[in-house]
């Protein structure tokens, strides 16, 4: 602590705190009540284990000041994610009952409750831990008896603060709250001071509760109950891989990419034109640098010429590794490119097909006048694409 000040600054490590602990228990639903302009939550949404990422405030300005910072970036739609991973905000009061936060993984309440009048926080227990009863809860609070400590302050640390509880009242009131309702508790903190305290504890003092075994059956309230006094004022969906859509134009992206580079291959090593070379793949990867890992898929696998076309075996295409990463089985790679038009598959299926006539006005014949030249339809790169595509065109693209 340095002239009155933390390094780093005390509302950073108690972000750190929920870090830490959601990169322990991987929690996939996470609430934070009281999560004002939603500083907490840009951290979270990068955790991947998180599937649901809910936000809470009865301040509706300060939630929707800086909601759209919490939308997807260009990077995430041209890198969905493997999770899907939805964000709400709500604007509400904690003391009500609302059954979308129900039955969360984790629900954070980082310097919340010290702005409720003391007569509320039984009603909050009782709405926290009685009926969104999540598996865990953070709830951190200003320590009273570290004020002594803090250069110049008077009174409370903040003008809204309707009360500061010492380290007993707040271990008092936690122990309630876990006999009631099934929860055990642990008590830390952050923030500590650089000399000797006399017990002082931490600045900011931290309960972490876990329900524990059978706790559910204590519930007062039933389950049945459909409960909404929140207003949902930000809805947003990040582009995941589950959804099969997306996951299909990236595929299909990346298989192209992927024909574009074996056929550039196929050109540069050509020197016989008469027969088609076999194609060195060992040090291609579809981002361009080099990477020594291809699948071995057998020998069979070669690109060959029929007519006026060029047929790349599908199990080629699989042994590129971003390809495999998005698609462990040839069956499954087939299914899928059976659905799109973007690509053509030979008569059983086997192998994509260029043809000469979509290779940009290139005749096969002649392919050294090809160069890099690539056609959208059947062997354009996604690179390509990319540099076209700003964020709208990027979203119209996922959602259409
Ligand atoms: N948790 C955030 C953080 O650590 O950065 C912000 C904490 S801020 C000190 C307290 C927040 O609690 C404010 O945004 C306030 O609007 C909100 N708040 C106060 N009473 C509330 C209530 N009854 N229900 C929901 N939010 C409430």
């Amino acid at each position: 602590m340095e002239s009155g000040k933390f390094c780093p600054p005390l509302y950073l490590q108690r972000y750190q705190f929920v870090i830490d602990f959601v990169n322990k228990y991987n929690p996939k639903k996470l609430a934070d009540l009281g999560c004002a302009d939603c500083s907490l939550l840009r951290k979270l949404k990068f955790h991947r284990c998180i599937e649901l990422l809910a936000g809470v405030d009865i301040d509706s300005v300060a939630l929707r000041e800086k909601m759209y910072t919490l939308a997807p970036l260009s990077c995430d739609y041209l890198q969905p994610s493997d999770r899907p991973l939805t964000i709400k905000l709500y604007e509400g009061s904690v003391l009500e009952k609302e059954s979308h936060i129900k039955g969360f993984d984790l629900v954070t309440c980082i310097e919340l409750i010290e702005h409720l009048q003391l007569p509320e926080i039984g009603k909050f227990s009782e709405v926290l831990f009685g009926y969104m009863s999540p598996a865990a809860v953070i709830v951190s609070t200003p320590n009273a008896e570290f004020n002594a400590l803090l250069p110049g302050l008077t009174g409370f640390r903040h003008q809204d603060h309707k009360f500061e509880w010492t380290q007993a009242e707040f271990q008092k009131w936690a122990l309630d709250v876990c006999r009631s309702h099934g929860y055990a508790v642990e008590f830390t903190g952050v923030g500590e001071a650089p000399f000797s305290t006399e017990n002082r504890g931490f600045c900011t003092q931290i309960a972490v509760f876990h329900k524990t075994f059978g706790s559910d059956k204590q519930l007062g309230t039933d389950p049945e109950e459909e409960l909404h006094a929140y207003k949902l004022v930000y809805d947003v969906e990040y582009p995941s891989l589950c959804d099969h859509k997306i996951f299909r134009n990236i595929l299909v992206n990346e298989v192209i990419y992927c024909a574009g580079t074996i056929k550039t291959r196929l050109l540069e090593s050509s020197e016989d034109k008469e027969t088609l070379p076999h194609v060195c793949l060992a040090s291609i990867n579809t981002s361009g640098s080099k990477e020594p890992l291809l699948m071995d898929m057998g020998t069979d696998n070669e690109p060959y010429l029929e007519g006026n076309a060029i047929y790349i075996p599908l199990a080629k295409l699989l042994s590129f590794p971003k390809v495999h990463r998005l698609c462990k089985s040839l069956l499954r790679l087939k299914e899928v490119l059976l659905e799109t038009s973007q690509v053509t598959l030979s008569s059983d299926a086997e192998s994509l097909q260029l043809l000469a006539d979509s290779v940009d006005g290139c005749d096969l014949e002649d392919w050294e006048g090809c160069g890099d030249a690539e056609n959208n339809e059947t062997s354009g790169s996604s690179a390509a694409y990319e540099e076209d595509w700003d964020e709208e065109l990027l979203r119209q693209s996922f959602q259409s």
